[in-house]
């Protein structure tokens, strides 16, 4: 069975260099004015070429966003964007916009197009479409199950296809939805949604005839959250998508931090790993995932229809709301060095005393160690306790770390899923 590429969201090159330290087959980041993510992301056209470097170095993809729905205005400047990005060979582009593809496919037909989620590629017609226009592969909308990706593999053998396994998902179809903008002005097609779904709304229930009788209605103890979304994680699937066909599987989340990138990618890989070797699903990684942040997880729409076939534990999960944030760990830090007594030093994330279990993960392998926090040092003084946000710190940790090692404090003991 032929394993599909890990493909793990870069926001930084920090972010991209621990994607593929920590497992990742290929990356995908752009820069702000063509793709969606126009804030919190640090790639412009200065710095692509140094991100392209560094993963050709080690033998993996990178592929660039430009996945933004521009407006007249953006269009005159994008051939400007193009030559430069073009220059720099990326293993493909992800586009959304017609009028941008067909500028790109004009002028760099060798240059392979990937068509983005943003698309909503429902079907295998769709799927052909693009595959007449010129594309190499189809990312599919969130909003197919895994059966209709099967019908769509076996009646479009001829283009690769990108299924996304994890990381938050919309409440509308992706690229159909103008909350952001009604209540921000802040376009979620131009790469500036504010989320407007996470928030809590108040609905309130009115009798016409009693003008002044209101009833809110409340969906859960912390509030209602009618429209936030649990996060996909659809780990335990990936034999089904490999049998399938899938080319590759792809991790939302170009925002999120550093720790985020490598607790994925670290996990994702050993559970393609072991389908490489033959093993069978290790329940154990989806308490995995439970030490990055979450909001419950669910399979989304993958398994609409699977429901008499899932776990109850998992069916349990498919109907909670997604407000609650669960977690096993906190992100303590990355490790920028360890000098030859032991410490190692880096940013504070969260709060640490002495006495606090810390996880610590290495980049290019899966098993992990757990440490005690002794003192902490800080500019030359040293603590019992230290706040998250103070900048740089020293721990001492009895074994070698290497950089970019992730420290996490253990905050409760995963419960399997
Ligand atoms: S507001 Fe929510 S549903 Fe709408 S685009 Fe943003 S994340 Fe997606």
């Amino acid at each position: 069975m032929r394993i599909p590429e890990l493909l793990l969201p870069a926001g930084s090159p920090h972010k991209l260099r621990v994607a593929i330290e920590y497992g990742a087959d290929a990356v995908y980041c752009g820069v702000p004015r063509y793709s969606l993510r126009a804030r919190e992301n640090e790639f412009r056209l200065h710095n692509l070429g140094e991100a392209v470097e560094f993963v050709r170095s080690r033998g993996k993809k990178i592929y660039f966003t430009v996945n933004a729905i521009p407006r007249n205005s953006k269009v005159p400047g994008y051939l400007r964007y193009l030559k430069a990005m073009a220059e720099l060979k990326p293993d493909g582009l992800i586009m959304a916009d017609p009028g941008l593809i067909m500028i790109t496919r004009d002028n760099f037909p060798d240059l392979p197009v990937h068509i983005s989620v943003q698309t909503n590629t429902m079907n295998y017609a769709a799927v052909e479409f693009w595959r007449r226009i010129g594309a190499k592969r189809v990312i599919l909308s969130r909003e197919v199950t895994l059966a209709e990706v099967r019908e769509i593999r076996e009646k479009s053998p001829d283009i690769e296809i990108e299924v996304f396994v994890h990381g938050s998902i919309c409440i509308a179809h992706s690229g159909r939805c103008f909350m952001s903008n009604y209540f921000k002005n802040r376009d979620a097609n131009q790469g500036a949604c504010n989320n407007a779904c996470r928030d809590q709304y108040q609905i309130f229930l009115k009798n016409p005839e009693k003008e002044d009788a209101q009833m809110e209605l409340i969906s859960s103890d912390e509030g209602t959250f009618l429209m936030n979304s649990k996060d996909l994680r659809a780990i335990e699937f990936l034999d089904t998508l490999a049998a399938i066909g899938v080319d590759s599987i792809k991790v939302e989340g170009r925002t999120k931090n550093d720790y985020y990138a490598a607790m994925i990618a670290r996990t994702y890989r050993r559970a393609l790993d072991d389908i490489g070797e033959g093993k069978s699903f290790d329940r154990g990684l989806l308490t995995e995932l439970d030490k990055v942040a979450s909001r419950k997880y669910f399979s989304g729409f993958l398994t609409r229809g699977m429901e008499d076939r899932l776990p109850a534990d998992e069916l349990e999960f498919q109907n909670e709301e997604g407000n609650t944030r669960y977690q096993s760990h906190y992100y303590a830090g990355c490790v920028k060095r360890q000098d030859a007594d032991g410490i190692a030093w880096f940013d504070l994330k969260t709060r640490l005393c002495e006495g606090d279990q810390i996880e610590v993960f290495f980049p290019g392998q899966f098993d992990s160690l757990i440490t005690t926090v002794g003192r902490l040092w800080r500019q030359g003084t040293e603590y019992e306790v230290l706040s998250g946000g103070i900048g740089e710190i020293g721990m001492h940790i009895p074994f070698p770390v290497p950089e970019n090692a992730f420290l996490a404090r253990v905050i409760r003991t995963p419960v399997l899923a």
